[in-house]
């Protein structure tokens, strides 16, 4: 899951980016408005950690922006304790959900996760796809009621595969969705992770299919 963080505080987008990494998010950092803005333009991200108070461009202008380009992902917005206007504001222009410094860094990750999670349409912690579950609170899969391991890269393949609810992605959006711009990543080596995946799952009743010309597919064995 790849996430936007827009935190010019170094100690604290250092802190974040940690935390996030260490919840296996795959994370972009932008310390200014204009480098967010800009980023926003062109990359997919699953959730926007957005600070308000930015160089360049303000946090509100970025969001704006976004949302005027119709742009639907889930910002978390971070505003400096007890400014109300601000949050309202943001909220008015579109942000889902705000956490107000200082905020713990679990209460932050748990409020990214239930917004990636909304944001695809699930209101429960828990998705399946026939005998597969994924528990979003833990990020964990169970197969027929077993625990299933997977490498973080595998882990990042299925839950965007499961998160899509039935339906197919490309090999380059599901790249963009996972890897941060930072990490040089083919496209290709998608493949390798989806080959293991079915390896993993070929003995149940789910499996991850290609559609040609539409990408790949996670669905139930008829
Ligand atoms: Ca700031």
């Amino acid at each position: 899951m790849r996430v936007l963080l827009v935190e010019d505080n170094p100690t604290l987008s250092k802190s974040l980016t940690d935390a996030l990494t260490q919840a296996r998010f795959a994370v972009d950092c932008m310390h200014d408005g204009e480098a967010a803005d800009h980023i926003l333009r062109t990359q997919d991200y699953a959730l926007v950690i957005l600070d308000l108070g930015l160089p360049k461009l303000d946090g509100l202008e970025v969001l704006r922006r976004l949302r005027q380009r119709r742009n639907p992902v889930p910002v978390l917005i971070l505003t400096a304790h007890g400014s109300v206007e601000d949050r309202v504001k943001g909220l008015d222009l579109g942000a889902d959900d705000y956490l107000a410094k200082p905020f713990e860094l679990t209460e932050l990750e748990a409020r990214a996760r239930a917004l990636i999670r909304r944001s695809h349409g699930h209101e429960h912690t828990r998705v399946e796809c026939g005998p597969l579950a994924y528990d979003s609170v833990d990020r964990g899969f169970r197969l027929d009621d077993e625990p299933l391991a997977l490498t973080p890269r595998e882990r990042a393949v299925l839950e965007v595969l499961i998160l899509r609810n039935g339906r197919a992605i490309n090999k380059e959006t599901l790249s963009e969705k996972i890897f941060g711009i930072d990490e040089s990543v083919n496209a290709d080596a998608i493949e390798i992770y989806v080959h293991r995946l079915r390896k993993k799952l070929e003995k149940s009743a789910v499996a991850i299919v290609t559609l040609r010309g539409l990408g790949y597919l996670l669905e139930v064995k008829a």
